[in-house]
């Protein structure tokens, strides 16, 4: 049975998950590759293949997240990753997915709705505008986000939403030592203190930037214009 492989996978991975779990599992691959068709969502569709790098992959930064009931947001969360896997492990999040395509958008809340999830909102929107809204500045205790922008950029995307204390947790692979590097500046300038951590994933390499905000980010960042981009910190 497709559950019982999903619940066995993630076993091998470290992940103890319920039947239920694996259940919204199965529902979201067949959501995924059934509106892949037209949506253009995702290059993998192998069944094997979205376990391990979409829904385990994702999972891999559950053992960083310090606050499981606490506020989420995932910066650029294309067909829901990581943020869907982590609402799904940790029901108890309030998440907030972020995303400037649309059609992605329509898709994460048909995810949301047939997976039955709560407490989680799916918004069309860029990241450098509405990180200067009162509403979402500096009023998440995680922020995530896998495969979007290189460091320094991305850090001025996903920054701004994290609550002094908080944590920022870019997803990186082989180049994160490097963009680690590069990115030293845009981490101190918008308030944080960065570290890599390592987690294996059935022998592919998967690191993370993790980042703590101690200081809030000066109000002028993210700056428009598409400044993150052409002029990285
Ligand atoms: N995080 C997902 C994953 O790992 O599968 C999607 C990665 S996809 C390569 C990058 C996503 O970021 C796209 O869905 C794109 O629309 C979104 N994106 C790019 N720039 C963005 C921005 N400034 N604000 C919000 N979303 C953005």
């Amino acid at each position: 049975m497709q559950t019982e492989h999903i619940i066995e996978r993630f076993s091998e991975a470290g992940f103890e998950i319920t039947r239920e779990q694996s259940e919204q599992f199965l529902k979201y691959y067949g959501l995924l590759v059934e509106w892949n068709e037209k949506f253009n969502l995702t290059a993998i569709t192998d069944f094997e293949e979205v376990i391990v790098k979409h829904f385990i992959d994702s999972c891999l930064g559950s053992s960083l997240i310090e606050n499981k009931e606490g506020m989420l947001c995932d910066i650029g969360t294309g067909a829901g990753f990581p943020g869907i896997p982590l609402k799904i492990m940790f029901p108890g999040l309030k998440v907030l997915l972020v995303d400037s395509l649309n059609k992605r958008v329509v898709f994460l809340n048909e995810v949301i709705r047939e997976l039955g999830l709560k407490d989680i909102t799916a918004i069309h929107a860029r990241a450098e505008e509405i990180g200067r809204k009162p509403e979402y500045r500096e009023m998440y205790d995680t922020c995530v986000s896998r495969a979007v922008a290189a460091l320094p950029s991305l850090s001025e995307l996903c920054i701004p939403f994290v609550k002094k204390g908080g944590l920022f947790i870019a997803y990186k692979s082989q180049k994160a030592a490097e963009e680690f590097e590069s990115a030293q500046n845009a981490l101190k300038t918008l308030g944080c203190s960065g570290e890599l951590k390592n987690i294996d994933l059935f022998g592919a390499d998967r690191t993370f930037v993790l980042c703590r905000k101690v200081s809030k980010t000066p109000e002028k960042y993210p700056r428009g214009g598409g400044k993150a981009f052409s002029k990285p910190l």
